[in-house]
């Protein structure tokens, strides 16, 4: 897979970005512009001198468009809107080894407004992504109730949920209690919850 440790760190701000929305995890995780301020120190987002309404709405607007290349359905399509976004962004490629870390390339200019600063490098993230032919692993949740993404860096590509300790043990939870129902009923009362459905669960 050619997807570098730079892609990877910008597909993982991406991730945590979309899965603020609230289509994603119920409410809106960027209200203001102090949780976007907390987002970035989190996400340690560089070269972000100022933060102000404009930047949140501008953050919200990124959102809902890189959500749409999660959900393009086609390669065509996504190259489609990765191209749009990256152009808009104005991407400055320059190289630069700033705090510690090795050379690296920031696609985003110099001290741009968060906005565009996360469009030219989460939308280069996305354009690598096409490019090395991996767009599938871009995936939603297959827990019903979840629609937070992911970026599925499995070797054989297999995950489905987007946090296997939740959304994956949620759904065996799920999973175990429908069975038991469905035995409960097949039993009769005396019978009581299936044992074996307990270790048939255990994956
Ligand atoms: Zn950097
Ligand atoms: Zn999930």
């Amino acid at each position: 897979m050619l997807i570098t440790h730079d892609t990877e760190c910008a597909l993982s701000i991406l991730v945590e970005l979309l899965n603020t929305a609230p289509e994603a995890c119920g409410s809106e995780q960027l209200p203001d512009v102090a949780a976007l301020s907390a987002f970035v120190v989190r996400q340690e987002i560089s070269e972000i001198d100022s933060l102000g309404p404009a930047d949140l709405a501008a953050v919200h607007e990124l959102r809902a468009r890189l959500g749409e290349v999660f959900s393009a359905g086609s390669v065509e399509r996504a190259a489609e809107l990765v191209n749009t976004l990256v152009a808009e962004a104005g991407t400055t490629p320059r190289l630069t080894n700033h705090d510690h870390h090795g050379w690296h390339i920031h696609y985003f200019a110099p001290h741009a407004a968060i906005g565009r600063h996360l469009a030219a490098e989460l939308g280069m993230a996305l354009a690598f992504i096409v490019m090395a032919g991996e767009l599938e692993r871009l995936r939603r949740c297959e827990a019903p109730s979840c629609a937070r993404v992911f970026v599925d860096l499995s070797r054989n590509r297999s995950r489905r949920y987007c946090d296997s300790r939740t959304c994956g043990n949620r759904l065996h939870v799920a999973a175990y209690r429908a069975r038991q129902r469905s035995a409960e009923a097949e039993a009769g009362a005396e019978a009581g919850p299936a044992a074996g459905a307990v270790s048939a669960a255990g994956r």
